[in-house]
């Protein structure tokens, strides 16, 4: 619930406005875990509030940690459905990469989660509360974040199939007496759902953006990427020229592409995404991912020397491109991979601080 709907749900059971601002502080900028903790509320109240509602509805069944310190979270939800997050430490800031769906309807070939199919979507309160356990293992309960923390919505699911939750769950997530992070500090990754980049390119507030291409060409792209059946490159680049008119200062756009061992990934792919991007008249930066493999993919990642030549073709022809390092690929934390996966390395001492 928003600040606003506990409000009006306090006020619903006889209770002043301000107790629901008060759980909503409890809950999400001190990141509290039951009401017990919530001390400064009448204790007849905490225990009318036990009986009837939940601080929490996501279980966390297992927690993997990476080599690189990549932290990877298997949670369930109430109906037993998988839900994952990652927690990626990095040198400036720390990233939580959360997920949108439980499984995902989209059959991009080279990716893991796609073999789960649809589950569900998630709601608001479950993509929160992704933030919320990973902060709490992160930071420990209710202490600050040192250096603040970006999300991207880049873990299982399509987030623009998951729109209005997700909206949701920003504005949640953006309240100044709750977490606090704001859209700025958001990215959300979309396979090409045309309708809601150009929703997006109408909001005032808004999270980054960022586009999985994957393919410089319809016949290649329809084969990867099935979405592009329902909107090829066409209509999604025309798409992506007017998000990008819309960009205002300090805003990021961006281009994913992830590289294929000799499918996508030879000098005339190169050649034919960074003609395309210019031929649309698109400035946005492309980020090469590497694949991540596994078992079931009939791929592999793209040598070093590849990337590297690929990369500088796209120089070449004034794209700019950046090669991103995978992370967490040992524990199936990484880009493609999650897949609700159990391996051998669970660290679960914590585990009752977090659920
Ligand atoms: N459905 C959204 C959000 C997922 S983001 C989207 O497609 O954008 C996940 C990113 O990882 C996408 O850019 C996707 O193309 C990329 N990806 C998927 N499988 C991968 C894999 N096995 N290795 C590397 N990147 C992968």
């Amino acid at each position: 619930m928003s600040k606003q709907e506990l409000e009006l749900y306090v006020e619903a059971s006889g209770e002043p406005a301000y107790r629901g601002r008060q759980i909503f502080g409890a809950l999400h900028r001190r990141r509290l875990r039951s009401f017990d903790e919530m001390t400064d509320l009448p204790k007849d109240f905490r225990a009318r509030l036990a009986e009837r509602a939940t601080t929490s509805t996501l279980n966390v069944e297992s927690r993997y940690v990476a080599e690189d310190g990549t932290r990877r979270y298997l949670m369930k939800t109430h109906d037993n459905l998988p839900v994952e997050t990652v927690f990626i430490p990095e040198e400036r800031r720390d990233t939580i990469c959360f997920s949108s769906q439980s499984g995902c309807p989209l059959q991009c070939d080279f990716c893991l989660t796609a073999k789960l199919g649809l589950l569900r979507t998630l709601d608001a309160g479950e993509m929160v509360e992704q933030i919320i356990v990973a902060l709490n293992d992160a930071y420990g309960v209710g202490t600050r974040t040192p250096r603040g923390t970006n999300l991207v919505a880049m873990g299982a699911g399509e987030p623009f199939l998951a729109f209005e939750p997700l909206m949701k769950a920003l504005r949640i997530m953006a309240d100044p007496d709750g977490l606090h992070i704001v859209p700025n500090r958001v990215t959300v990754s979309t396979a090409g759902v045309v309708p809601k980049i150009i929703e997006l390119a109408s909001i005032a507030d808004r999270p980054h953006l960022a586009i999985s291409l994957a393919a410089p060409t319809d016949e290649l792209r329809d084969r990867l990427m099935p979405i592009n059946k329902r909107w090829p490159l066409k209509e999604l680049l025309a798409a992506c020229k007017e998000f990008e008119e819309s960009l205002k200062p300090g805003e990021r756009f961006t281009f994913e592409y992830v590289l294929l061992d000799g499918v996508n990934d030879t000098d005339e792919h190169a050649r034919q995404l960074a003609n395309l991007l210019n031929r649309h008249e698109l400035h946005a930066k492309v980020n090469l991912i590497p694949h991540n493999p596994a078992d079931e993919l009939p791929y592999r990642p793209s040598p070093e020397e590849r990337v590297e030549a690929f990369k500088a073709i796209l120089e070449s022809k004034g794209v700019r491109a950046f090669v991103r390092r995978p992370r967490g690929r040992d524990i199936y934390a990484a880009c493609g991979q999650l897949a609700a996966r159990r391996v051998s390395n669970a660290v679960g001492q914590t585990l009752h601080q977090l659920s």
